[in-house]
């Protein structure tokens, strides 16, 4: 049956995955994607939404790239949000709210239209390996599929353990099958791996439920979108989602469980994600705290299912529903699936090179939950790597690598790489040194060119961003060079009950006013009727704003990331001797010959070396 050898299989159709498949696919590489289950493809496994705090800047990124995960979620979003608008543009997050049947089926048309893309479902138990090379996969039906190289997206089901109260039973997530053979194949290499736990909340009948004593959370009045690309269109009717709060009874009832729960009677001891969780966690850790948000989430367009977020749980079924039923709202809920726990093996990141290709295997890549991280964004952003560089690995081509300055993407994976994690990684803003660069309405600007060189980013792509920016800088170039009339200046200036004015200046100088937005510009003749001839939207006059608002930050870390960039430059030979080094630290030996950095400014991020290690390391390479 699999008479032709692949250029590249993915194992796994998870939202790494879909984008690596993806990536591959649509660079040249003849790719087979086999996954346990079709009808699945791309499965929220936990909450209905995309993109959230420096989530969304994710997905923004994996689109600039020409992935499918903004498209998609944009087809399937049934409410809109731009997270952190009080803050600085820096900050600010798009989110969607998805219809959770519509995001599998809108994956599965955009990959079922990828030329050069097969498909085939079961379940792959061990791997074809020659000379330290991967040459294939074996699955459980005894079938071999040859290819070059090969991506590992297996989530959260090698050796998955599902707990719900004392009870536990073998999953991948609940309702599908746990994947076997894997870990111990690659155990037998001379891989490490680890255990993590992650859990999920019940789902309920919406019909059961009292929204008149919750809060409504609609979405935003001018919904935008993520796909940079014309594919996709802001949303034009939205569903809302409801807040409400548990209670000191609910609090209750739950710790009657907790002798019950695996999470404190030894059953489970993997480590969970420590920002999402789960609710008798909650109540342990922050014992002082009278009641927790639960944000009720509707699950799609077409159904009544409610997902519960902010009640992950694995306590047994009947504590659950008792205490749900304890929530304002809750009091006559109808469960639809009780929440449960998930323990899963994953493989050390440190375990891998840049380009998420393993140190141990060559042609094998890695990517997603498998590496320890949690979360769909970050999955896709290590999916779209991994098929981006199984295909320039079999093409001989150079890994295609982004920067900690270049985007979230670079800075997930430089974390993994080099610092590795002991808990489920997920992504903040506080992880990225240069946020100011890496926002979420300049990822094309800073991604789309490179996608597009090395043949994955379209055309029509590339020519949208390079138009955005000539516009920008038009805008730009008007906003500081044309003065506006004192009249219209005072006008506004009245309006917002700030100081007037006696003499005519730019509009950058009023822009660059805290109090002033583009918005308040509106009052100002010239300006609208340039902005109109030259048919620029919003996005232009926001970046702008951006631009000349932040111009002072904006030109401190672009100042520092150059600097990185320097030591970013000078590259470690693969053989290069640490050990012959007497003045480096013995901890920074130690670290430096486990981890094999590839450049100065990577070693200089591993934790234990030093800034007098570096110097070290700088002068025996004759700088
Ligand atoms: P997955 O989405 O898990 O997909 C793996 C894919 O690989 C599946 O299609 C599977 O069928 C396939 N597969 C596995 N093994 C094989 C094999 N041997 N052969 C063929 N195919 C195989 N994320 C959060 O951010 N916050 C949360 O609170 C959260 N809670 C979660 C709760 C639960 C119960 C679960 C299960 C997940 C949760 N997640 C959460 C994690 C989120 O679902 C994952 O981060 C994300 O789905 C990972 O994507 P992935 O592509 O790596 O793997």
């Amino acid at each position: 049956m699999f008479d032709t050898k692949y250029d590249v299989i993915v194992v796994g159709g998870g939202h790494a995955g879909c984008e690596a498949a993806a990536a591959s696919a649509n660079l040249g590489s003849k790719t087979l994607l086999v996954t346990m289950n079709l009808q699945n493809l791309a499965q929220m496994s936990c909450n209905p939404a995309m993109g959230g705090i420096a989530k969304g800047q994710i997905v923004r990124e994996i689109d600039a790239l020409g992935g499918y995960s903004g498209i998609v979620s944009d087809k399937s979003a049934i409410q809109y949000k731009m997270l952190n608008q009080s803050k600085g543009p820096a900050m600010w997050s798009p989110r969607v709210q998805s219809d959770r049947s519509l995001f599998t089926l809108a994956w599965r048309q955009k990959l079922e239209n990828t030329p050069l893309l097969d498909f085939y479902q079961e379940m792959v138990v061990d791997l074809i390996v020659k000379n330290d090379q991967v040459e294939g996969v074996i699955t459980s039906l005894g079938v071999k599929i040859f290819s070059k190289t090969v991506v590992l997206t297996n989530g959260t089901f090698l050796n998955g353990l599902i707990h719900i109260g004392e009870k536990n039973f073998s999953g991948g997530r609940v309702g599908e099958k746990a994947s076997f053979g894997l870990t111990k194949c690659l155990e037998n290499i001379g891989f490490i791996s680890g255990r993590m736990k992650t859990g999920t909340p019940p789902r309920v009948d919406g019909r059961s439920l009292n929204f008149s004593f919750m809060f409504e959370q609609k979405g935003d009045i001018n919904p935008s979108k993520f796909s940079f690309s014309e594919e996709t269109l802001p949303l034009k009717n939205q569903k809302s989602c409801y807040i409400t709060h548990t209670n000191t009874e609910v609090h209750e009832i739950l710790k009657q469980g907790f002798d019950r729960s695996p999470m404190f009677n030894g059953s489970i001891k993997s480590t969970g994600p420590r920002y999402c969780p789960s609710i008798e966690d909650k109540i342990d850790r922050f014992s002082d705290k009278l009641q927790h948000q639960i944000f009720v989430e509707p699950e799609g367009w077409n159904t009544h299912e409610v997902y519960v977020n902010g009640f992950s749980t694995s306590l047994p079924y009947d504590i659950q529903f008792k205490a749900l039923k304890s929530v304002q709202g809750f009091e006559s809920v109808k469960f639809l699936r009780p929440g449960y726990a998930i323990e899963y093996d994953y493989f050390p990141p440190t375990q891998l090179f840049h380009s998420l290709e393993t140190k141990l295997i060559q042609n094998l890549f890695f990517a997603g939950q498998i590496n320890g991280t949690t979360g769909y964004e970050e999955a896709a952003a290590q999916g779209i790597i991994s098929g981006i560089n199984a295909h320039q690995k079999h093409t001989t081509k150079k890994p295609f690598i982004l920067g900690r300055e270049e985007a979230y993407i670079g800075v997930l994976i430089d974390d993994l790489i080099l610092k590795g994690t002991e808990e489920p990684y997920r992504m903040f803003t506080s992880r990225a040194e240069y946020r100011t660069l890496l926002r979420q309405d300049n990822a094309d600007e800073r991604l789309t060119h490179k996608s597009f060189k090395i043949g994955l980013a379209s055309k029509e792509r590339l020519i949208k961003v390079e138009e955005k920016l000539k516009k920008r800088s038009k805008l730009i170039s008007f906003l500081k060079n044309k003065s506006f009339t004192i009249k219209e200046a005072n006008n506004l200036l009245a309006n917002k009950k700030e100081n007037l004015i006696k003499q005519t200046d730019k509009y950058s100088k009023l822009l660059a006013r805290p109090n002033i937005s583009r918005v308040d510009l509106n009052c100002f003749a010239e300006l609208n009727s340039f902005i109109k001839k030259s048919s620029m939207d919003d996005s232009i006059f926001e970046q702008a704003e951006i631009d000349i608002k932040y111009s002072g930050y904006i030109e401190k870390e672009k100042r520092n990331a150059n600097k990185l960039k320097r030591l970013e430059n000078i590259k470690i030979p693969p053989s290069f001797d640490f050990d012959k080094l007497a003045s480096l630290s013995l901890e920074a030996k130690e670290k430096l010959n486990k981890l094999r950095p590839e450049t100065l400014a990577q070693a200089s991020r591993i934790s234990g070396v030093n800034p007098s290690d570096i110097s070290v390391l700088l002068v025996s390479m004759g700088r």
